[in-house]
């Protein structure tokens, strides 16, 4: 099995491993530039990094036959931190759901406890004329953290099966929520506004469903630890729509796992484009961190990924795991400033702006990098 150890950086004064899951489809592209700008931050902090690849999903079929050998699972509990780019191609689209790629994604939340994923949503002042939202709806900009519970519900829930009725084929997947994994969550939901403006919107179908009325009466239990913290309850059909009437009043959007799942994504077109959201993946000891889209399958190997998404999940790892907001300010500042200049990649609607490819993107945002 590939295992690249890419050797650590001696002659720094704090040095951090890091495992690479570059994985399919444009993940390892986008990868490569979020190392480039690991590499240019580090530099500014006098930081070095021990970077040690292992292979995942696709990938990871044709070299061992699992989407997630056991060789990665250990690497990453002992190295603790994560950077994975995406898995994923209609290739291995006919293997039964436990053989197929995106098997190694549930399997890493699994087996690293990684059931906080925390999604900023966030609009560039320099790109709101992007987004496809009428310029007076965004106004005051649009900054919200989505708080996805990642580990329960109906993508882990037992049992799932499908079986040959008289009536034809029938299929069964399940819901489940425990009040621990509720309350987890909404605790990691509420410190996190509490740094922020200090408002909760949790999000269910509680006027339907079990496990969301189980959802509420928690995250209302908890609440009464947070009294400095607003708590207000929507349903997730209205909350879709709320997204795109009035984004504003959001702060942390606190969800489980398949209503943040369809969210995330809606919210993520409010910033421009689904190439430039980030995301953290929190729980134990491990932290994994990764752009939110797939390995686009359709824009793989042409050059025209957004490297982005990628590169402000460095700055999540500075930020949760070196305990650096300065490095990640530092880079978001970087990001920022490149796309004032006009240069974007060509999934942004941008109209006249210059279109460059993945790898100048990576390279012009170095450059902010180190001259910022
Ligand atoms: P996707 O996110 O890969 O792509 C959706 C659309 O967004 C495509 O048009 C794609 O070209 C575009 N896009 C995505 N990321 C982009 C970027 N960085 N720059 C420019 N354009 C970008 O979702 P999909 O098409 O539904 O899925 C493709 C494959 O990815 C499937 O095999 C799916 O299972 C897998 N997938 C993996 C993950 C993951 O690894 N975390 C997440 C979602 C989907």
């Amino acid at each position: 099995m590939l295992l690249k150890g890419r050797g650590a950086l001696n002659n720094h004064n704090r040095v951090y491993d890091i495992v690479l899951l570059p994985g399919d489809g444009i993940g390892p592209e986008v990868i490569k530039e979020a190392v480039k700008v690991l590499k240019a931050t580090g530099n500014r902090f006098d930081i070095g990094f021990n970077l040690i690849e292992a292979p995942v999903g696709g990938t990871a079929i044709e070299e061992t036959g699992s989407p997630l050998p056991a060789e990665t699972i250990e690497l990453c509990k002992k190295h603790k931190n994560i950077l994975f780019g995406a898995v994923g191609a209609s290739k291995w689209d006919d293997l039964p759901s436990e053989k197929r790629p995106e098997r190694a994604i549930l399997g890493l939340r699994r087996e690293l406890n990684l059931y906080a994923n925390i999604r900023p949503i966030y609009l560039f002042p320099s790109i709101i004329e992007y987004s496809p939202l009428k310029s007076e709806i965004l106004k005051t900009g649009i900054d919200i953290i989505i708080i996805r519970e990642l580990t329960g519900d109906i993508y882990f829930g037992e049992p799932r099966f499908r079986k040959i009725t008289e009536n034809g084929c029938r299929a069964i997947d399940t819901a489940v929520y425990n009040d621990y994994e509720i309350e987890r969550i909404a605790i990691t939901a509420f410190n996190i506004a509490r740094k922020r403006k200090k408002k909760v919107t949790s999000v269910d179908k509680a006027n339907v469903l079990e496990t969301s009325r189980l959802w509420r009466e928690t995250v209302n239990k908890v609440s009464k630890d947070y009294n400095d913290v607003v708590l207000e309850h929507q349903y997730v059909d209205n909350c879709a729509m709320q997204l795109i009437l009035n984004p504003a009043q959001f702060d942390v959007i606190l969800t489980g796992n398949m209503f943040g799942d369809i969210l995330s994504d809606e919210a993520s077109v409010l910033a421009g484009s689904i190439g430039f959201i980030p995301s953290a993946s929190l729980g134990g000891e491990e932290a994994l961190y990764e752009p939110i889209h797939g390995s686009a399958p359709d824009i793989a190997g042409q050059k025209k990924a957004n490297p982005i998404a990628s590169i402000l999940s460095v700055g999540m790892m500075f930020k949760y795991s070196f305990n650096m907001p300065e490095a990640d300010k530092l880079i978001k500042n970087s990001v920022n400033s490149v796309l004032e200049e006009d240069f974007n990649t060509s999934d942004s609607s941008c109209g006249n702006c210059k279109i460059v490819d993945t790898e100048t993107m990576g390279d012009l945002i170095v450059e902010k990098i180190k001259k910022m």
